[in-house]
């Protein structure tokens, strides 16, 4: 399977930049995780949105959300041109009713998830976690037989994350904090939390991305190559992890 970053900041997009929103493929399956501001922007330029098979969220923050509207608006637009016929899924969870409702139009279907269950779309088999946020959020667990990715979608720290996250090939890990901000608390990790995960969740690859605007983002790398000894990336737009 194969992860795109499409956009990689966490709470409002910079210049030229979107919020959480991350493409997921295997062979012609195509999965969108988060919606983010920008996310419309920024996917058009790796694939056509009318072949999005299905959109995924986590929760109702505006910075996973935020494009689902114009998403809607535009698979309206390719109805009407007849290049779809059918709605497009938008799974999300149930716990902010007026929010899931707004997930189903003319051309998207909003599809409840229970997190309690595991959720099979395409080749993908997904379970999920309830994070320490300040509204409903699950992070997800993904799998395709073969590679694992865990998402943690917004989360501050929790001890949960570790047995979640075992053996994963692949973390994204909110890391929209640096580790001198531990103090804050509000609903999102430091660096070195992410990091202290993926050591002791025996993870291959790090991925921090949900990224502060401000600071210098590669001190977050650095910081988390204190505690974490595999490879860690910092999330940008365009960035690939391909698992075989
Ligand atoms: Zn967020
Ligand atoms: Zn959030």
């Amino acid at each position: 399977m194969k992860l795109t970053v499409i956009g990689f900041r966490g709470g409002y997009p910079g210049p030229n930049e979107a919020t959480s929103t991350y493409l997921l493929e295997k062979e012609d399956y195509k999965v969108v995780l988060d919606f983010g501001s920008g996310g419309l922007l920024k996917i058009q330029n790796y694939i056509n949105v009318t072949e999005i098979d299905a959109v995924v969220l986590s929760h109702y923050h505006a910075d996973h959300i935020a494009d689902i509207g114009v998403l809607q608006h535009a698979l309206l637009v390719e109805a009407q041109l007849g290049r779809i016929t059918k709605s497009t899924p938008i799974y999300g969870h149930n716990e902010n009713e007026s929010e899931f409702n707004k997930l189903t139009d003319d051309y998207t279907e909003g599809v409840i998830y229970n997190p309690a269950d595991k959720l099979h779309i395409g080749p993908f088999e997904i379970t999920f976690l309830k994070t320490n946020h300040s509204v409903p959020c699950f992070g997800m667990r993904i799998t395709d037989g073969k590679k694992t990715i865990v998402y943690t979608a917004d989360t501050g720290y929790q001890k949960e994350w570790i047995d979640f996250s075992k053996n994963a090939d692949l973390l994204i890990a909110d890391a929209n904090l640096y580790d001198d901000q531990k103090e804050l608390d509000i609903g999102h990790m430091t660096s070195t939390q992410a990091a202290q995960i993926a050591s002791e969740g025996n993870i291959e690859t790090l991925l921090l991305s949900h990224l502060p605007q401000y600071g210098n983002n590669q001190d977050l790398v650095t910081e988390a190559q204190h505690i974490f000894n595999g490879k860690v990336f910092l999330a940008k737009e365009g960035l690939i992890w391909e698992g075989k």
